[in-house]
């Protein structure tokens, strides 16, 4: 039998929407319908800011410790249903079993905010004036299909520990992964109307909430086309927005790198999230003396990135998430070939056995230039461009001739020298050798976003200074 998903959470209640369209929910994997979600529409984002603006002045009036006992809350019950949010992504997303971060993520976005929490100061003295940094008021969270149970937890964590309540509008297509992840949130007995949760359009209620003169902020992640659309809704109330976008993230390999370390850091960061990640490195910057020993190293080594059934162990490269997400893919495939891009492994159309479903051939592309599609557009599939360069001048500037400056990778055998380059790139976050922390600043130059997350970054961002001078 099909689930259907018909209610909403509002005012700490599970509640039937006002809105009735039914939408269908796809399993990836198959290609089949699994269920359908009764979508909200925009009395039911009202009614969910109208819970968020008067759980306000009891939420913001907590202190640290009391934000810090209900996001330990909150840890608790996510980590609880982790079982059921696994099943709900591999069902609906068909996120693969091995990358077991898409579920620790949710439980430790509340643990990375309550470390961040224990030492941030809300008051800072500057001369004679004690600056209060004041939770600033009902915060609607926009959020995008590709992490929804993470995007959820790790925007919730941040604004409830800033003190704001919230309004949450998940993805249309993600609603399994909400249903999973709304159960374990109301187990953690928030007071109500702190936590509001509507699914629906984009065009709808996630327009009535970047609209609407209650929320103060909107904290947005998905693509840059609708992150201008949010910016220009929410400009006639001048409202705080955080937007992380999209991305076509270089992975620059200097000359002394260790070929086969450097390959399969490129290729993870190329293929994470089966590539449809917004952190994706899919320029492949190489040194055209070693593009040969590349692309042979590269060769052998796309095969630990099979395509698969994300239930299976071995897959690293999951479907698609839609039919549409299916054509993107292959329309950019098509048109990396027409610009006379060589296909060195994968191409067009599915992979072998797998003729059901939205698979697709992870593919390496080489002699691509920087001004084609495929190395300018965000695919949002597992689809790398191998990029040549001459120098390091010219990896630099190929690296930063991009609308986009999300993320950056460097590999290099010589840690002062991938930090001289990783100085010179125009991105919000650059890896050395994979190098990683969670509680650094995450976000974009450029097209791919303004404001950061995470850290005490993230938590300012739902902070107003407030000066006060004797
Ligand atoms: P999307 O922009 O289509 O949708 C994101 C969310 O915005 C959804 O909930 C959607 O319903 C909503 N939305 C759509 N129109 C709206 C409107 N007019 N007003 C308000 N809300 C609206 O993105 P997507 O396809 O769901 O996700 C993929 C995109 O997200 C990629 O571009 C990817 O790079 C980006 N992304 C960015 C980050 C980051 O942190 N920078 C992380 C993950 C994904």
């Amino acid at each position: 039998m099909q689930n259907l998903i018909n209610h909403v959470y509002i005012d700490g209640e599970f509640v039937t929407p006002h809105g009735t369209e039914l939408f269908d929910l796809f399993n990836p994997t198959t290609g089949k319908v699994i269920g359908q979600v009764q979508l909200a529409d925009e009395v039911d984002a009202n009614a969910a800011v109208a819970a968020a603006k008067r759980a306000l002045p009891a939420w913001s009036a907590t202190s640290k410790e009391e934000r810090i006992d209900a996001l330990r809350r909150l840890q608790i019950a996510v980590a609880a249903r982790s079982e059921d949010i696994l099943e709900a992504i591999l069902t609906e997303y068909g996120a693969p079993r091995r990358n077991t971060y898409m579920v620790d993520s949710t439980v430790t976005a509340f643990a990375d905010m309550i470390e961040t929490l224990e030492s941030f100061d809300f008051t800072r003295q500057i001369g004679r004036a004690t600056v209060e940094l004041a939770p600033v008021g009902v915060a609607g969270l926009i959020t995008p299909w590709n992490s929804d149970a993470f995007f959820i937890c790790d925007k919730l964590a941040t604004a409830l520990a800033a003190g704001c309540t919230v309004v949450i509008k998940p993805s249309e297509m993600s609603a399994t992964q909400t249903h999973a992840i709304a159960q374990a949130l109301h187990e953690a007995g928030l007071p109500k109307g702190v936590l509001n949760i509507v699914t629906g359009r984009g065009d709808t209620v996630g327009s009535a909430i970047s609209r609407h003169p209650e929320v103060a902020k909107i904290s947005f992640t998905g693509s840059t086309a609708t992150g201008k659309i949010i910016l220009s809704q929410a400009v006639d109330t001048l409202k705080r927005v955080t937007l992380e976008l999209g991305g076509k993230s270089p992975s620059v390999i200097l000359d002394d790198a260790d070929l086969q370390q450097a390959v399969t850091g490129a290729l993870m960061a190329g293929f994470a999230n089966s590539g449809q990640a917004c952190v994706a490195g899919t320029r492949i910057l190489v040194p055209e003396s070693r593009l040969e020993e590349f692309l042979a190293v590269a060769t052998e080594k796309m095969g630990d990135f099979p395509a698969g059934d994300p239930r299976d162990p071995g897959t690293a490269i999951g479907p698609m998430v839609s039919e549409q997400q299916w054509n993107r893919v292959q329309d950019y495939i098509r048109r990396g070939v027409d610009d006379g891009a060589r296909i060195v492994v994968g191409g067009p159309g599915r992979p072998d056995g797998l003729p059901e479903g939205y698979f697709v051939r992870p593919t390496l592309f080489a002699d691509v230039t920087n001004d084609m599609a495929i190395a300018r557009e965000e695919i949002f599939g597992p689809v790398l461009s191998v990029i040549t360069y001459r120098d390091e001048d010219h990896a630099v500037e190929i690296a930063n001739d991009s609308a986009y400056g999300l993320h950056a990778y460097v590999f290099s055998s010589d840690p002062e020298r991938a930090h001289r380059i990783a100085s010179r790139l125009e991105a919000g976050r650059v890896s050395i050798n994979g190098g990683y922390e969670p509680l650094s600043p995450f976000g974009g130059f450029k097209q791919s976003g303004i404001g950061r997350e995470y850290g005490t970054f993230g938590l300012e961002g739902f902070l107003e200074p407030r000066s006060v001078m004797v």
